[in-house]
């Protein structure tokens, strides 16, 4: 195979390079060695940073959140709930810190707003009700998914292919050259080489392994950090402690569910980076601090827990990575290694996605001798360029549940035969023809890429019902065999399990209990899911 550029990695970053690289008129092939977002960007909180959070600590990383933020929600408002976010102080904290914020916020161009805490209340009723004070600023929630699968969609309109489930296993250097990649299709084995001008990295934590395949070194530091997702959403808004960044600090609304987190955690072992597990210690400590943010989060479920892995270039000796900056790494092997044809983009953050392959692209222009400008700060993402929605017909609840994951291609979620509303999964209110849409329009082709394009299966139940039902239309409509839809179900019920383990305590473990007897009992996993009986 031959292209202009490959690019390593279907993460976020690797589509939004993929599509700025396509929309200039390069020809691209990215190879993804699982599904798309199956590294830190569909492991994160889904904040879209006002910039706040690192106005005092890092003001550059601030500074590209602030230009950023104002551009996703110009070109991909369908990703996000603009719903503004407050930083609140509690007794005992450092009461100075709120104005050293406020004077960060103001330097790097936050439009941030001091309230006492009696306002604080009457915006969020179900904060701490000891709040003192807090700073009303741009925060946003944004899905990671929905972002990642229009700018999937965007690329490969505009020429690219997605090779999916394909690892790259080294880079092939002709001597002081990239001259593309040797991967294997882990489907079935087969080896294949890919040949370009240009190769970029966006591999996330992996890259340095991949860079090391080509005798670049380039250390990176794995910082683990859990989140929470707690079954309702008691706040409007994005809750941030007001203190300097620090574990347990940060409450971020998801549609009917929050998140709360984070923390950071040096980790090592290549296991833990492939498949993050998170630990009793620190669901107990991020439960404590949403405690202290909402006391109403003491009581109520929590659905599971799961971790991703923080790619930061370590540039000193910091043992957590917590104080390394989250700044953008955009390298051009050639001036730093003397490899040309070779980009790596890492570090930076969701919010900050489209600026890193805006970067990365440019390098790849410059070496190209392509002389075309990035387009991506003005071009709608599909599902935001054009009204999601008819004046004439307001949409009813279950296409809003729609219009929230697809913007305006929830359109194209055509309602044929009366099966066609019938919901598969309650919690997240996705009908048969959504999964459809799912199967037919965006790739999905098991249950795994269902919940990614639809959030089948991340409700309440944590698809204890709607998988056994998904797994069923994905035999109806053709796309697996009974044997191997009941092996993506052992899959799919598996990988849940290992989120909700270590939160089955108290009413978690009483739906946990039930998962077990509808899967055993009602849908006959026993042989096939030994898995779970064995964590059990
Ligand atoms: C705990 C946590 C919380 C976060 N919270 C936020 C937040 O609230 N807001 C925010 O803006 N940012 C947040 N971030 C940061 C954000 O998630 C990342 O910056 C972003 O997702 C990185 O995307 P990426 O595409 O660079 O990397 P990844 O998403 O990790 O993608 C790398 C991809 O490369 C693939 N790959 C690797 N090696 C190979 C190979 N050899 N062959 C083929 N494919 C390969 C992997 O499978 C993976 O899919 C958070 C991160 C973490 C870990």
């Amino acid at each position: 195979m031959e292209s202009d550029v490959i690019v390593v990695g279907g993460g976020v970053t690797g589509l939004g390079v993929a599509r700025d690289c396509a929309l200039r008129g390069l020809s691209v092939i990215v190879v993804e060695q699982g599904d798309i977002c199956r590294g830190a960007t569909g492991r994160n909180h889904g904040l879209l940073h006002s910039g706040a959070r690192y106005a005092v600590t890092d003001p550059q990383s601030a500074a590209e959140c602030v230009s950023e933020n104002a551009i996703l929600r110009r070109v991909a408002p369908h990703c996000i709930d603009e719903c503004d976010g407050l930083f609140i102080n509690l007794p005992g904290d450092d009461e100075q810190y709120r104005s050293r914020l406020m004077e960060a916020c103001r330097k790097v161009g936050i439009n941030a707003r001091e309230i006492d805490g009696r306002e604080a209340l009457s915006i969020e009723p179900k904060l701490n009700p000891e709040v003192t004070a807090a700073l009303v600023v741009p925060d946003a929630a944004i899905d990671p998914f929905a972002l990642s699968i229009a700018n999937a969609i965007d690329a490969h309109r505009h020429g690219a292919t997605l090779l999916l489930r394909h690892r790259v296993d080294r880079l092939i250097v002709n001597g002081a050259r990239v001259t593309g990649v040797a991967a294997t299709n882990l489907a079935d084995g087969t080896a294949i080489e890919i040949h370009a001008a240009m190769t970029v990295v966006a591999a996330g934590i992996w890259g340095q392994d991949l860079l090391a395949s080509a005798g670049v070194v380039l250390p990176m530091l794995a910082s683990q950090g859990t989140m929470l997702v707690y079954g309702t959403r008691p706040c409007r808004h994005v809750i941030n402690r007001c203190r300097v960044p620090s574990d347990a600090d940060l409450l971020v609304p998801d549609r009917r569910v929050s998140i709360m987190g984070t923390t950071s955690v040096r980790v090592e072992e290549n296991e833990h980076i492939e498949a993050p597990i998170p630990t009793a210690d620190e669901v107990r400590a991020i439960t404590a601090g949403a405690a202290l943010l909402v006391p109403e989060l003491a009581t109520t479920r929590v659905l599971r827990a799961y971790a991703g892995i923080r790619p930061l270039v370590a540039t000193d000796g910091d043992a957590t990575g917590r104080n390394l900056s989250r700044g953008i790494v955009c390298i051009d092997h050639d001036k730093r290694d003397g490899l040309d044809g070779l980009v790596t983009i890492t570090g930076g953050k969701l919010a900050t996605y489209r600026l890193m392959a805006e970067q990365a692209s440019d390098l790849v222009c410059g070496k190209l001798g392509i002389n075309a400008e990035c387009v991506t700060a003005e071009r709608p993402l599909p599902g935001s360029d054009r009204p999601a929605t008819d004046e004439m017909r307001p949409p009813n609840a279950t296409e809003r549940m729609a219009i929230s994951r697809h913007g305006a291609m929830a359109r194209d979620i055509y309602m044929r035969g009366a099966q066609s509303g019938a919901l598969v999964c309650e919690c997240m209110s996705v009908t048969r023809a959504e999964v459809e849409f799912a199967i037919n329009v965006l790739g999905a082709t098991d249950l795994s890429s269902l919940r990614q394009c639809t959030r089948l299966g991340m409700g309440q139940c944590q698809g204890r019902v709607c998988a056994c039902r998904a797994a069923n239309l994905l035999v109806e409509l053709g796309c697996k065999t009974p044997e191997a839809a009941l092996q993506d179900l052992k899959l799919f019920t598996g990988e849940r399990w290992r989120g909700q383990q270590v939160v089955a305590y108290g009413t978690s473990m009483r739906e946990a209990a039930r998962a077990r007897h509808t899967l055993l009992g009602l849908c006959g996993l026993q042989r096939a899911n030994d898995n779970l009986l064995q964590r059990e």
